[in-house]
């Protein structure tokens, strides 16, 4: 189970962005499966998240084709490492380690601050 989740609010603990706050807007999956008895492919955004108005970055994209709606310089959020960023507490609003607990055989996820259970 991820400590992290799209939607929750995270705060930025390492790099230029530090002590920046924002949603959680995609998280990037772990890893490649292999194919053929293949070792999986490095996946440079393996264990990445895109969090809201942190790490911008600024593409010059030129026009490819007609359909492309966007070019000229754009600017949009870089995936960060996860390790990069520490889970905001809802119950207590600080940044806080994640723990688990199971309630009914179901898995829940438990601020390591405050004791609140952060997944309802
Ligand atoms: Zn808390």
């Amino acid at each position: 189970m991820q400590k992290i989740k799209k939607g929750d609010t995270v705060q930025v603990i390492a790099g230029n962005d530090l002590g920046l706050q924002g949603e959680v807007m995609e998280v990037k999956k772990g890893w490649d499966a292999s194919r053929r008895g293949q070792p999986a492919r490095r996946n440079i955004n393996k264990d990445r998240v895109v969090v809201s108005g942190v790490r911008i970055v600024k593409k010059h994209q030129r026009p490819v084709s007609q359909t492309q709606t966007q070019t000229g310089i754009i600017e949009f959020e870089a995936p960060i490492h996860i390790s990069n960023v520490m889970l905001v507490c809802p119950a207590c609003g600080e940044p806080t380690r994640v723990g688990f607990e199971i309630v009914d055989g179901k898995k829940y996820r438990l601020c390591k601050r405050c004791g609140e259970t952060i997944d309802k």
